[in-house]
């Protein structure tokens, strides 16, 4: 189910921040353990959220009017009390997202993680199969990872196609990407969160569970998979763009037999441009960014990577190769 859960989360174009609300709002309310959730009660999270984005970020959207946005202005602005915005948000605010929620490249996922009773009983019904997925424990990451999307998308909305997403990149004392240049940068999303979704929440060199939220004993390392001590030797090759970031349990990257500053194998070299390949794919949000940094074409690409792996050998000469912890899972 956290496979479907990623598709709806990860896939696809974004006209609107709604998805990520709804998503966010349904990771709140599942705790409850109540099937029913009324239109009322799921605006209230709903709206929440939106308020909340809109305040860093103004666009949520690429449509010029919204009839529900304004009324999220209007709360935050102080001109309508609460419960007009839950009211008007009941009304407005979920006219297309629940009938577009499961869908994913224009066909619905086979399964669902509500039903739509808006008719029956002015609500939507949450499934077992969205209840099994709170069985595992993962949905704190899950959570993350529709935050780390949602924001991902309000920087791709801002910045447009602009050259300001070249310098979208890595920052190692706080974990999270920004973009523009160093003297002006802004915060755009926490770089582990940004990574997880096609890591599935596995090492990308072992593929042993790894947890995403800060304080969990399985916290990821944001790993530089050519070493970050290359960058005086390597320049302009974007060490810290998302090209060359992968999350890695804390033992492979700098355990007994880790990685530290080795560069990994050729056949670790083939599952890094996989996972750009699908990034680009996918319309990740930071899709124009990766194509800027690596290259436009796929075999550009291909040749990108193979060339910082020839200069990152000749520099480190070590290659590494990890022992897997688990069945590969990309
Ligand atoms: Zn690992």
């Amino acid at each position: 189910m956290e496979a479907y859960w990623r598709s709806i989360i990860l896939f696809g174009r974004n006209v609107a921040s709604y998805k990520f609300a709804l998503a966010k709002s349904l990771l709140e309310l599942g705790s409850r353990e109540q099937e029913l959730i009324r239109l009322e009660d799921l605006a209230q999270p709903f709206a929440r959220n939106v308020c909340r984005h809109l305040e860093r970020h103004p666009k949520q959207g690429t449509s010029p009017s919204s009839k529900f946005l304004d009324a999220c202005r209007d709360f935050t602005q102080g001109k309508i009390t609460e419960s007009d915005l839950i009211g008007q948000t009941a009304k407005l605010g979920f006219v297309n997202v629940i009938d577009a929620f499961h869908v994913v490249n224009q066909g619905e996922i086979p399964k669902r993680f509500f039903v739509d009773e808006r008719k029956q009983s002015a609500g939507i019904r949450l499934t077992d199969d969205f209840f099994k997925m709170f069985e595992k424990g993962h949905t704190g990451d899950l959570g993350e990872e529709v935050e780390a999307r949602w924001r991902l998308v309000e920087a791709a909305w801002n910045l447009g196609v602009s050259r300001n997403l070249v310098s979208i990149h890595h920052d190692d004392k706080v974990n999270e990407l920004f973009a523009g240049p160093n003297n002006r940068r802004i915060s755009v999303t926490s770089s582990r969160g940004a990574l997880n979704g096609y890591q599935r929440g596995r090492c990308f060199y072992c593929f042993d569970r790894i947890s995403i939220l800060t304080g969990d004993a399985r916290l990821s390392d944001v790993d530089h998979f050519f070493p970050h001590i290359l960058k005086a030797e390597i320049p302009n090759s974007h060490l810290d763009g998302i090209w060359n970031l992968v999350l890695a349990c804390k033992d492979r990257n700098r355990g007994h037999d880790g990685k530290f500053a080795k560069v990994p194998s050729t056949r670790l070299l083939a599952r890094l441009h996989t996972r750009n390949e699908f990034l680009i794919e996918s319309h990740h949000p930071l899709r124009e960014t990766l194509m800027r940094q690596t290259g436009t074409r796929e075999n550009e690409r291909k040749s990108f990577l193979q060339t910082q792996y020839n200069q990152a050998r000749e520099k480190l000469i070590h290659t590494w190769q990890p022992i897997l912890r688990s069945e590969p899972v990309f």
